[in-house]
C-alpha cells in the first residue's frame, strides 16, 4: 500500500479538517494548527496531551475534535462519531486559512472593549465558490459601531457594496492588505480602514496590523495599538473626462480617465459594482493547498481600470437599479444560489432566509435576464427555502 505521508499529493485532501480551537469549551479562541508532517503531528499531540480540541464556534460547527495521525491521510483532526457532512468545515476546509477567523474574533473583541464597544455578536460568511472571498462583522447593539473584516483577498459583490454604502461609514474596518478591491473602495470613499494580515507561526498564526505614523512611515504591530483614523469626504469624481494624461501621481488609481468617461449612459463603466476584476479573479484563486505557509509575496499587478461615480446611494445593488453588465448579473445569481443551496444543505434557517432574501430581490430585479429555466429553478430553490 502506498504510503502518503505529508505528500503534497495528499496535501489536497480537502475533507481533512486541519485546525482547531483548544481549551476548555468550543467558545476558545485558541486556534491551532495540526502539522501536515507525520513526525511534527506527533511531537504536537505529545505537547498537547490533556487538551480538548474543538471545531471552534466563530467558523466551525463547534464539536469536539479529535487528531487521527496514521499512514493513509496527513494528519488531521477529525469529528468522532458524526457525519463530517454535518460540518461545513469538514465539507470544505481551508487548511490554515481557517486558523483566521478564530483569531480575529479573540483578538477584536478586547480591541472594542478598549474602545469602549460592546463585545458584539460575530458572524462568518464563507460563500462558496469563492475561495478567499471571506469576511466577518460584529455587531452589537443597535447605535454602536460594528465592525467589518474582509479576511480574503477576493471581493464578492456584498462586501463591495457594503464598503460603498452610508452604513458602511459607521464601521470599523479591517481588510486584508492583499484585498486591493475592498481596500480601493474604501479609500475613494475616504473610510478610514486598517490593513491586516495573518503571520503564521509554527503551530498558528498571529494578526497585525499596519500602524501608520505621523511620518507616514508605519510599520507592522498588533492590533491593540491600532487606533482608527476619521474617515474623510467621498473623493468626488471628475467634473470632465480628461483624455490626456492629469496631474495625478501615478498610483494604482491612475485610470481616471477611464473611470470619469463614465459619466454618461456607459452601460458598465458608471456601475461601481460593474466590475470585480478579470474573469480569473472570480474563479477560486489558489488551490486549497492548506500548506505549511499562507502569506504569498505580495504583488500588486498593474493598475486597473476602475469605475468612479459617488458610490453613497448604491446602499444595496439590488433595490438600486444600476445598469449592469450581464456577466455581472449572471455571477450575482450564482453567488446568491450557492449560498441558498449551502444554508440549505447546512440547514442553518437563519442563513436560509437571508439568502433566500438576497435571491428573491435579486430575481425581482432582474428577472428579464433570466432563462424561463433559470427562473423556474430559483422559484423552486426558493420555495425548499421557505418551506425548510
Ligand atoms: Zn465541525
Amino acid at each position: 500500500m502506498t504510503q502518503l505521508r505529508s505528500t503534497p499529493a495528499t496535501a489536497q485532501d480537502r475533507r481533512l479538517v486541519q485546525t482547531a480551537v483548544k481549551g476548555p469549551t468550543a467558545d476558545s479562541q485558541d486556534a491551532v494548527f495540526l502539522p501536515f508532517e507525520h513526525d511534527a503531528a506527533l511531537e504536537f499531540r505529545q505537547e498537547h496531551s490533556g487538551v480538548d480540541f474543538w471545531c471552534g464556534t466563530v467558523n466551525g460547527c463547534g464539536r469536539q475534535l479529535f487528531t487521527r495521525i496514521g499512514d493513509e491521510k496527513i494528519p488531521h483532526f477529525f469529528h468522532r462519531g458524526e457525519n463530517e457532512e454535518q460540518c461545513r468545515r469538514a465539507q470544505r476546509n481551508r487548511g490554515r486559512l481557517d486558523l483566521e477567523a478564530p483569531i480575529v474574533w479573540a483578538e477584536l473583541k478586547p480591541w472594542r472593549q478598549g474602545r469602549d464597544l460592546p463585545e458584539g455578536q460575530v458572524d462568518f460568511f464563507d460563500p462558496i465558490d469563492r475561495h478567499d472571498a471571506r469576511y466577518m462583522h460584529i455587531s452589537g447593539p443597535v447605535g454602536t459601531r460594528d465592525t467589518r473584516i474582509v479576511l480574503g483577498d477576493v471581493t464578492i459583490i456584498q462586501v463591495q457594496q457594503d464598503a460603498a454604502s452610508a452604513q458602511g461609514r459607521e464601521w470599523d474596518w479591517f481588510v486584508h492588505e492583499r484585498n486591493t478591491e475592498v481596500r480601493e473602495i474604501l479609500d475613494r470613499q475616504g473610510i478610514a480602514y486598517a490593513r491586516i494580515k495573518f503571520v503564521p507561526t509554527a503551530i498558528s498564526a498571529t494578526l497585525q496590523v499596519f500602524l501608520s505614523t505621523p511620518d507616514n512611515v508605519g510599520d507592522w504591530g498588533r492590533i491593540s495599538r491600532y487606533v482608527p483614523a476619521p474617515n474623510r469626504a467621498p473623493r468626488p469624481p471628475k467634473p470632465a473626462p480628461p483624455m490626456t494624461a492629469d496631474s495625478r501621481p501615478a498610483t494604482a488609481r491612475a485610470s481616471v480617465a477611464q473611470r470619469t468617461a463614465a459619466s454618461g449612459p456607459a452601460r458598465e463603466r458608471g456601475n461601481p459594482f460593474a466590475r470585480m476584476g478579470p474573469p480569473s479573479q472570480l474563479a477560486p484563486l489558489r488551490g486549497l493547498d492548506g500548506g505549511p505557509t499562507r502569506e504569498p509575496a505580495f504583488a500588486p499587478g498593474p493598475p486597473r481600470p476602475r469605475a468612479s461615480e459617488p458610490t453613497g446611494r448604491y446602499t444595496f445593488a439590488v433595490r438600486v437599479p444600476a445598469p449592469r453588465s450581464e456577466e455581472q448579473i449572471a455571477n450575482e445569481f450564482k453567488d446568491a444560489i450557492a449560498h441558498l443551496k449551502e444554508a440549505l444543505v447546512l440547514e442553518d434557517r437563519k442563513t436560509v432566509a437571508r439568502c433566500a432574501r438576497r435571491l428573491r430581490a435579486l430575481r425581482k430585479a432582474h428577472r428579464e435576464s433570466l432563462s424561463s429555466d433559470d427562473n423556474r429553478a430559483i422559484k423552486t430553490l426558493l420555495r425548499q427555502a421557505s418551506t425548510s
